[in-house]
């Protein structure tokens, strides 16, 4: 990847709970109730994303990923850690981001208009000027897919797929550089998602958008990203480029995630779905995170925390048996299949 990075995060860590405020913890001093527990959601998580490029993050739900998107969006505040978004020249200061939600109907307002929905923003922000407002509502519903005849249209009005596209041409409206969707398309039906991903494509290309681009979803994200990021309880288990994760995933998480997903080619395949649920977040299992629910899992697993380290270029995991050059080999890991 050549293109320069425009956001970083370093050692990002979230936390809720604990503490409390005055009153909490001073009845919990006297014994009139109990302490407030922490609830680990992100640990010591890094990354860079470059400009131009969509970058996955995928996971169970409870990973982490949707509090780590809204911490890359300005939403939460990180509890250690920092995160920079700056163009690479740093001289037009933060870089403007947007967010896009799972639940299209609940983030749009529906006393507004769709004109208002979306041209309220840049009005606010005097991103355009008022007797150029109406003409840039309509040029952003047109290049969302939007019939530009239904700006007087409430969002109830509007289908489910209609929805979304007026939340993206909303975030499209303050010109983003960096969009954060979180599970954008999953509560649509499939051929609705394929509308939405490839309007993604198209936006991407139009405005050179970057995409920090949520989803439970591998099948998703296949189609989409060119890099990912796979969270697991908290922490980061592998990263690297997205046709190499789905075709020589090495985590054994990974593994059993990207097998999980239903394929054509694969009709005949006996799914063997990972044991067990995904561990409380506010006692994490000591060691290795995934040990409980490992097939692979050794005694150190249960006790020392693997790191994530380089295994190949552009290529991280966090496995105690993952060697560094795993992936010049033979297949590290037996078959968790059959077929
Ligand atoms: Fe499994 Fe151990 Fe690797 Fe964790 S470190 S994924 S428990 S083999």
């Amino acid at each position: 990847m050549t293109a320069p990075v425009i956001l970083s995060a370093r050692g990002v860590t979230k936390r809720f709970g604990g503490r409390g405020d005055v009153i909490a913890r001073g009845l919990a001093r006297l014994g009139l109730a109990r302490p407030r527990p922490v609830v680990r959601a992100v640990e010591d998580v890094s990354f860079d994303l470059h400009r131009g490029e969509v970058l996955g993050v995928v996971g169970e739900s409870g990973c982490g990923k949707s509090t780590l998107g809204r911490m890359v969006a300005g939403l939460l505040d990180p509890s250690e850690g920092e995160i920079t978004a700056e163009a690479p020249d740093a001289s037009t200061g933060p870089l403007p981001m947007q967010m896009i939600f799972q639940d299209p109907f609940s983030s749009l307002n529906p006393r507004k208009r769709v004109s208002s929905l979306i041209g309220e923003a840049p009005r606010v922000h005097r991103i355009v000027s008022p007797s150029d407002l109406d003409g840039y509502v309509t040029d952003l519903m047109d290049r969302c897919g939007i019939d530009a005849s239904y700006r007087d249209r409430f969002s109830h009005q509007f289908s489910g797929g209609q929805r979304q596209r007026i939340g993206i041409a909303r975030a499209l409206a303050v010109k983003p550089e960096i969009l954060v969707c979180d599970e954008a398309v999953s509560a649509l039906d499939v051929s609705i998602q394929a509308q939405i991903i490839n309007l993604f494509m198209d936006l991407r290309d139009e405005f050179g958008l970057t995409y920090l681009f949520i989803s439970h979803d591998l099948g998703v994200v296949e189609h989409i990203a060119d890099r990912i990021i796979v969270m697991y309880l908290g922490r980061i288990v592998e990263c690297g480029p997205a046709e190499q994760i789905f075709h020589d995933p090495q985590h054994p998480y990974t593994r059993a995630l990207i097998d999980g997903v239903p394929r054509l080619d694969r009709r005949r395949t006996v799914y063997a779905p990972i044991k067990g649920d995904i561990p409380s977040p506010i006692d994490p299992p000591k060691g290795c995170h995934f040990h409980p629910r490992c097939p692979l899992a050794e005694a150190r697993c249960r006790s020392a925390r693997p790191a994530l380290r380089d295994i190949a270029p552009g290529r991280q995991a966090a496995c105690h048996l993952i060697e560094p050059d795993a992936i010049k080999g033979e297949p590290t890991w037996p078959a968790t299949q059959t077929g």
